[in-house]
């Protein structure tokens, strides 16, 4: 037998090379340097990172949007065959490139979601770390998507989970699906507790590494809320076909429940890399030498219900899809400046919840906004957001 799968390159731009996610997709393309090449890379203040990266990787194209920052990475690959642009504009213009196949978009927040839809109407296939994009204009993203005939793989690992359980069962109607959750640092405490937790606390998660904004998500449970929402949009569930289940030791990422009562979940160690790779390597599972599980080593998988009397994270986001419109987005933006200024110490753990809350009594809502609407509605929160702060 001799092996007639050809290997393609395929030629990649990773939106936020200089992140969490940005830099783990760098690890898996270094262990796979025949399956893909690397044609952008985008960063923001991590000038010293992006230009490393580019050196090492030789893309075509480096876009830095922080244009604070553009003339010290031009200077430093002045000598280097590589262009360089500073900007966000930039970023939505270099990701139509002919030759790219595949955008990684790995940018943290709202700030993410003008490039990628602009490399959807590109007709550039997406590999989607950033879920804010779909919690934002999810209805607009996938529309287009499917009217430009690209496919969101998803890179979240809850969402990588339930399309792996999926692949082979496109035909077969969903009943349900569950998100773990690993229920962050602070499962189990309540809201005293809660009320003097400190930022250095909520940044340390039992499972996973991540940037700041995420981590913090994943301590208040808006992660997870941010995710079902995703999650609807990503595989056209109604919401109450979605379900959120806390298991702590994070090796169910997920599960998928069939007409017939048969349910299938993804395992595995938490490792983003997984996800990252099969989202770029789809359809192939590319070998890796990523750590195995052991089952001795993890005798009791446990699950839970989620406290979302003392997470109202959760509760909130559940309440935001269902009103739908723009509420997602109004959810969204008011999260964004909660997690900035708990991060600076200016509000307290349970207090972006109230921020959250508000903005969400206080915007207007808006039944079926146009993408304008929601270019405004994340500004006009932010500002809401702001003032309660
Ligand atoms: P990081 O904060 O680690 O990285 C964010 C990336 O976006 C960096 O490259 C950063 O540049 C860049 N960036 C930040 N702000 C801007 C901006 N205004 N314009 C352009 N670029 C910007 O985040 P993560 O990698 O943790 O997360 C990225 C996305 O992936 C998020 O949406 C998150 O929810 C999602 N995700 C992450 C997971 C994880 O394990 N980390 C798991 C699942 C989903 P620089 O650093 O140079 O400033
Ligand atoms: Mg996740």
């Amino acid at each position: 037998m001799f092996d007639t799968k050809m290997t393609v390159k395929k030629n990649i731009a990773i939106l936020g090379s200089t992140g969490s996610i940005g830099t783990q997709t760098l690890d898996v393309i270094r262990a796979n340097p025949d399956a893909f090449a690397v044609e952008v890379l985008t960063g923001n203040g991590n000038a010293d990172l992006l230009i490393k990266q580019a050196i090492e990787f030789d893309p075509n194209t480096v876009v830095v949007a922080d244009e604070s920052k553009y003339q010290y990475v031009k200077d430093a690959l002045s000598s280097h065959d590589i262009k360089v642009f500073g900007g966000n504009k930039a970023i939505t213009e270099v990701v139509q490139m002919d030759n790219i196949d595949i955008v990684l978009a790995a940018i943290v927040g709202y700030a993410g979601l003008e490039s990628t839809l602009s490399a959807i109407n590109a007709g550039k296939q997406i590999a989607l770390a950033n879920k804010e994009t779909l919690v934002v204009a999810g209805d607009i993203v996938t529309a287009l998507a499917k009217q430009k005939g690209v496919n969101l793989y998803p890179v979240d690992s809850e969402h990588s989970a339930i399309f792996q359980c999926l692949v082979g069962e496109f035909h077969n109607p969903i009943e349900k699906i569950y998100l773990t959750a690993s229920g962050g640092p602070f499962r189990g405490k309540d809201s005293a507790f809660l009320s003097s937790v400190k930022k250095e606390q909520a940044l340390k998660h039992p499972n996973w590494e991540m940037g700041a904004k995420i981590t913090i998500d994943s301590a208040s449970l808006m992660n997870k809320g941010l995710e079902v929402i995703e999650a609807k949009w990503l595989f056209g569930l109604k919401p109450e076909q979605i379900d959120v289940i806390v298991h702590p030791q994070s090796i169910v990422h997920s599960l998928v429940q069939f007409t017939d009562g048969s349910m299938k979940a993804q395992m595995g160690l938490p490792d983003m890399k997984l996800p990252i790779q099969y989202a770029i390597g789809y359809p192939d599972r590319m070998k890796s030498d990523f750590p195995r599980f052991d089952f001795m080593k993890y005798p009791h998988l446990t699950f839970e219900q989620a406290d979302t009397k003392t997470f109202r994270n959760l509760a909130l986001a559940f309440d935001a899809m269902n009103k739908g419109g723009n509420a997602p987005c109004v959810l969204n933006a008011a999260n964004e400046i909660a997690v900035a200024a708990f991060l600076k110490d200016k509000i307290g753990f349970l207090q972006m919840s109230d921020v959250v809350e508000k903005s969400l009594q206080t915007v207007s809502h808006i039944a079926k906004p146009s993408y304008e609407d929601y270019v405004e509605t994340d500004k006009e929160t932010r500002r809401v957001a702001i003032a309660l702060i």
